[in-house]
C-alpha cells in the first residue's frame, strides 16, 4: 500500500522532515533522517496529501497560509523540544515559526484566535485542557475539523511538580483520554495525537519516563509573548515580535484565552507575513495511533 502510493505520488520538492529523537538522560541528543524506507514512504505521502489540502483550502493566495508540514515521529527514546526547557528544538529553517496555543478551548478568545487564523490560511498546535475541553467539546470539534493540531496539556492543568507521580500521571491521561473521547469516540494506551505540554513547563522526570514509555512528545517552546501578563494588544505583538526577530526561528508560545492574546493574534499574522516569516504546521508522523 505505501509503496504503490509512492509510486503514484509525485516526487515532492525536498523538504525537511523531522524524525527527531531523544535519550531519556537529555545528554545524548540525535536527530536522525530516515528510520526506515517504509517511514520515509508514509511521512511522503503524508507530507503530499496535507500539502495539496492546504492549497486547496486556502482560496486567497495572498494570505500567509502554511509553507510547510513537518510530520513529528516520535521515537523510542521519546521527543523534548523547545529551548526554553530542553537542549534542542525542532529541526527549523532560518525564519521559521511554529505557533502553538495553550490552555483552551475557551469559548470566545479561542473562537477569535480560530477565526485569525482561518482568516490566514494558517495551522497551529493547541494544546489544550481536558476540563476546558469537556466544558466546550464543539469548539474542540471545530479547531480539529479546521486541520488545527490537538496536543494535550493535562486533565486539570495540574502543575505536575507538585503533584505525585500517580496523581500527575492519572491527571496527564485524563486529560488525553477527555479529549480523544470527545475527537473520536475512543481511547487507547497513546492518544492519538502524541504531543505533550507541560503545564507551566514543570516537568518531572517520572513522567518524562511515562511520557517516553508512551512515545508522547513534550514540547516546550522556544519564545513566548509573556501574555500571562496584563497587556494590550499592541504592546504584547511588539514584545512577541522582539522575541522572534531576536532567535530567529522556533515554537512561540501563547494562550488561547485571554483577551489581549486573541485580539493580536490578527495583528501578529500580519507582521509575520510583512516579515517574510514562514508558518511550519506540526502534524503527528505516524497519523492516528
Ligand atoms: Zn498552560
Amino acid at each position: 500500500m505505501v509503496l504503490l502510493l509512492r509510486l503514484v505520488v509525485p516526487r515532492p520538492r525536498r523538504r525537511a522532515r523531522a524524525v527527531v529523537s531523544r535519550t531519556f538522560d537529555r545528554d545524548r541528543i540525535a536527530i536522525g533522517r530516515r528510520r526506515s524506507f517504509a517511514a520515509v514512504c508514509a511521512a511522503v505521502v503524508l507530507v503530499c496529501a496535507d500539502d495539496r489540502a492546504e492549497a486547496a483550502s486556502c482560496p486567497r493566495p495572498e494570505a500567509l497560509g502554511v509553507s510547510r508540514t513537518l510530520p513529528i515521529e516520535i521515537g523510542a527514546n521519546g521527543l523534548f523540544v523547545g529551548t526554553k526547557s530542553y537542549p534542542t528544538t525542532l529541526p527549523l529553517q532560518d525564519h521559521e515559526i511554529v505557533l502553538t496555543f495553550d490552555d483552551g478551548p475557551a469559548g470566545r478568545t479561542t473562537d477569535a484566535v480560530l477565526a485569525a487564523l482561518a482568516a490566514e490560511c494558517v495551522k497551529a498546535t493547541f494544546f489544550v485542557v481536558g476540563d476546558m475541553a469537556a466544558a466546550h467539546p464543539d469548539q474542540l470539534r471545530r479547531m480539529a475539523a479546521a486541520g488545527h493540531t490537538i496536543g494535550h496539556h493535562s486533565m486539570t492543568h495540574t502543575i505536575m511538580t507538585t503533584a505525585s507521580f500517580e496523581k500527575g500521571r492519572a491527571d496527564v491521561v485524563r486529560g488525553w483520554e477527555t479529549v480523544d473521547r470527545i475527537l473520536t469516540g475512543a481511547t487507547g494506551e497513546r492518544p492519538t495525537t502524541p504531543f505533550f505540554r507541560y503545564p507551566g513547563f514543570a516537568a518531572t522526570k517520572p513522567l518524562d519516563a511515562f511520557l517516553v514509555d508512551r512515545r508522547v512528545g513534550v514540547f516546550g517552546a522556544d519564545f513566548w509573548g509573556s501574555d500571562w501578563n496584563k497587556s494590550t494588544p499592541e504592546a504584547l505583538l511588539a514584545l512577541t515580535m522582539s522575541r522572534i526577530e531576536a532567535r530567529g526561528r522556533g515554537i512561540l508560545l501563547l494562550h488561547d484565552t485571554h483577551d489581549h492574546t486573541a485580539a493580536m493574534t490578527p495583528k501578529l499574522l500580519a507582521a509575520l507575513k510583512a516579515g517574510g516569516w514562514r508558518i511550519v504546521h506540526l502534524t503527528p508522523a505516524s497519523g492516528p495511533r
